[in-house]
């Protein structure tokens, strides 16, 4: 951008607020600059940039080193090398993720991007950005995929490729909500597909919440299965309830189960 541009830029968002003013991310409070919220909210909200489980990032605040693993990894890694989120998904975090799934609202992405990059810094080791993608009646439905917005401001930031294209959801899928850690592993295996070559390249999976992480499982098992080198994942926001560092009782799958859905 030329000084001639960023001037009338600087004019044009001025105008923009003076008849518009920006409201915070998470309140009707006013802000400065569009895509923030008030200093006393941003303090409050949960990061997760503190120590958790090399794999999928649970956080384990007295995790002694970067090799720790929680116990779900330990008896059954992952397929994804490591999954981070920026934020704990409870009630304050909550209407930042539902305003931009349900809401559409788009002036935050530039902060939750960053916020994501400073979960999940191997996001400028990935070949590609993609996100988890919605089947095309969701689509259709919603108009828009957020992941796929969070997934381009990430690209976008960290200056890495953007692919939307390359992972497809092949079959619709009920909503996730309300189903077990099983049941949602169940809904969602096999719903993935690869339209392009991903030979001996390193993917980032972009979603907005992980609950299970049973859906980054079944996107990351398709891209490795058609010969991906590796998939990382990062997200908006992901659930932390105590319960999630429980062993599960019934098996979860093996990796070539998943392979073979
Ligand atoms: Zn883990």
């Amino acid at each position: 951008m030329n000084a001639r541009s960023q001037r009338l830029y600087r004019i044009g968002t001025t105008l923009a607020d003076l008849i518009w003013p920006p409201r915070s991310l998470l309140s009707d409070a006013r802000v400065d600059r569009l895509g923030t919220l008030e200093p006393d909210l941003w303090r409050a909200l949960n990061f997760l940039y503190g120590p958790g489980c090399a794999r999928c990032g649970f956080p384990i605040p007295e995790a002694a080193g970067p090799d720790i693993l929680c116990p779900v990894c330990l008896a059954q890694p992952p397929l994804y090398e490591r999954a981070r989120a920026a934020l704990a998904y409870d009630d304050l975090s909550r209407p930042l993720v539902l305003n931009l799934k349900h809401g559409g609202r788009k002036d935050g992405l530039t902060a939750f991007a960053g916020w994501m990059l400073e979960a999940a810094p191997f996001v400028r080791d990935a070949d590609q950005i993609l996100p988890v993608p919605l089947h095309w009646s969701r689509l259709w439905g919603r108009g828009y995929n957020q992941a796929a917005w969070l997934a381009q401001a990430i690209a976008r930031r960290a200056r890495r490729p953007y692919n939307p294209m390359l992972l497809q959801r092949k079959r619709a899928t009920p909503s996730q909500n309300g189903l077990s850690a099983s049941g949602r592993k169940r809904n969602v295996s096999g719903a993935f597909q690869v339209t392009q070559s991903v030979r001996g390249q390193a993917f980032l999976l972009v979603d907005d919440v992980m609950t299970t992480g049973a859906t980054l499982q079944a996107c990351a098992a398709a891209l490795l299965r058609a010969g991906a080198l590796r998939v990382d994942c990062v997200a908006l926001a992901r659930v932390v309830r105590p319960t999630k560092l429980d062993v599960p009782t019934e098996p979860i799958g093996s990796a070539q189960e998943l392979f073979d859905v």
